[in-house]
């Protein structure tokens, strides 16, 4: 109900009369000034506010009150004369000062009482202080900015926000530390004197974070040597007055703590406190799990791709990489004039030893190749199971000497592998094609060649290395 209809008939001292009772109790600092600013009422909650008695203000104007006069509302300009206005338009903030010099922002609502004689008779004035409220808004917003950003990086974000914290709360320090056991470490910390510093170590038992591990939740002491917590190791060795510090969960499970402290006591921590240090503490346990998943997810990426590219019978790589690969090196060996050396090597006769003692046999025989081929090649040279028991070898910047030489060597090595099976001493040997690649050779024209000569192993004997015919002029 519009105050208006409340106090028709009444003249501005009748009115003054009955409104100290009317705010007497009200939790908004109510002040109601005449037409020309003078303050003709103040209830207790407004004394409070700005620190004055009720006979200090009644009778001065109220531009005493703003901290800077430049700031006074025009009474009759404001959105508050029109009464068809959202209410959200009819509060300003105001910036003002009490008696102790101090400043505050009061979000200021104006209601204009009319008496039949005479409009605007009164103004009443209603201010909430939300100096804490807009100070929690504009760190809110910071710390969006902050997790939103993508130049950031994890560490920096949390620098960011243990930076932003100390501010807030007015505590310098910052710490978010990882705790395991009954060992804490500082992960990330914000320390004017620089004593703290990211992997030092302390006793969980002897710290202000086994506080708030205790109640898994968020823990403050706004001055510690007056606290229940005076006598314990963390105040006796620290020393400080003023902590407040939230739990870390990451996937349900507690990491570690952010907190924040100093040296110096300060006033008690406001529910905004509590839950912005603790809305800080999810965020970094959101960016933990995050983090984790992302790695996994990574690994887990990388082991796919070694798989697609590896056979898994002999761990070499499996012909569809070769094919890639023998692309690559075909351009480079090009690009930069070196010669590259392409083998294709096929078991002599294998079916009779799958056919004799088994597949498993025959299986065992790949896998001895395979650790000799690794045991004698390059890391430079990439080797492949091209086929069932036949395999491919990329030698790059090997000439056909080099080539050569490394081939017979395989081939002495493989008749010194035999297996026992049956009680029969089982040998293998190989037909060996290779090939040196030309500048106008593609993958298929270089493997044919080497195909070719390994062709001409098996006719003329096996157990034999052959040259690709021409290839002798090159390498
Ligand atoms: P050649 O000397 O003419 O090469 O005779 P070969 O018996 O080796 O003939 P070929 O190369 O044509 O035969 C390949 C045989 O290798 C046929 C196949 O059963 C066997 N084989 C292919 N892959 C595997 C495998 O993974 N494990 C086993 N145990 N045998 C395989
Ligand atoms: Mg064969
Ligand atoms: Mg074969």
């Amino acid at each position: 109900m519009p105050l208006t209809s409340v106090f028709k008939d009444t003249s501005l001292s009748a009115l003054s009369g009955v409104l100290p009772f009317v705010f007497a109790n009200m939790d908004v600092a109510v002040i109601a000034a005449d037409a020309e600013h003078r303050i003709a009422m103040v209830n207790r909650k407004a004394c409070d506010m700005f620190g004055y008695d009720e006979v200090e203000l009644v009778g001065q104007k109220a531009r005493m009150l703003y901290a800077d006069p430049a700031d006074a509302i025009e009474l009759q300009g404001t959105d508050s004369m029109d009464t068809d206005a959202d209410p959200e338009d009819k509060t300003v903030v105001i910036n003002y000062r009490r008696k102790s010099g101090q400043s505050f922002d009061g979000e200021t609502l104006v209601a204009p009482i009319d008496s039949p004689e005479r409009q605007n008779l009164l103004f009443l004035v209603f201010i909430r202080d939300v100096t804490h409220r807009l100070a929690t808004e504009h760190t809110l917003s910071q710390l969006h900015t902050i997790t939103t950003s993508r130049e950031l990086g994890f560490e920096e974000r949390i620098d960011a926000i243990l930076r932003l914290g100390t501010e807030h709360f007015g505590l310098p320090i910052g710490v978010f530390s990882h705790i395991a056991g009954d060992t804490c470490t500082v992960m990330r910390v914000i320390d004017p004197d620089g004593v703290l510093k990211p992997g030092m170590t302390f006793r969980f038992a002897e710290i202000y974070c086994s506080h708030v591990y205790n109640v898994d939740d968020v823990r403050g002491f706004f001055h510690a040597g007056e606290s229940e917590i005076r006598s314990h190791p963390c105040y006796i060795n620290f020393q400080l007055e003023a902590y407040l510090g939230a739990t870390i969960f990451v996937d349900g499970e507690r990491y570690g703590t952010l907190n924040f402290s100093s040296p110096e006591p300060t006033t008690p921590f406001s529910n905004q406190d509590i839950e912005l240090v603790r809305l800080f503490a999810q965020w970094v346990g959101h960016e933990l799990a995050r983090r984790a998943d992302v790695q996994k997810l990574e690994e887990a990426r990388l082991e796919l791709e070694v798989r697609a590219r590896t056979d898994a019978l002999t761990g070499m790589f499996n012909r569809r990489y070769m094919e890639e690969r023998l692309d690559a090196e075909l351009d480079r060996s090009r690009r930069y004039g070196n010669t590259l050396a392409v083998v294709l090597l096929d078991f002599d006769h294998f079916k009779s030893i799958n056919d004799q003692y088994g597949h498993a046999a025959g299986d065992v025989a790949l896998e001895l190749f395979a650790d000799k081929v690794r045991e004698l090649s390059r890391a430079t040279d990439v080797t492949a199971r091209w086929g069932g028991e036949e395999f491919l070898i990329l030698m790059p910047e090997t000439d056909l000497a080099g080539a050569w030489n490394f081939l017979e060597r395989l081939a002495d090595s493989l008749r010194t592998i035999g297996f026992t099976r049956k009680g029969q001493r089982i040998t293998l040997t190989m037909s060996i094609g290779l090939a040196i690649a030309r500048s106008d050779d593609d993958r298929d024209t270089v493997v044919n060649r080497a195909d070719e000569a390994m062709y001409r192993a098996k006719s003329s004997g096996r157990n034999r290395i052959c040259l690709a015919v021409g290839d002798e002029h090159y390498g």
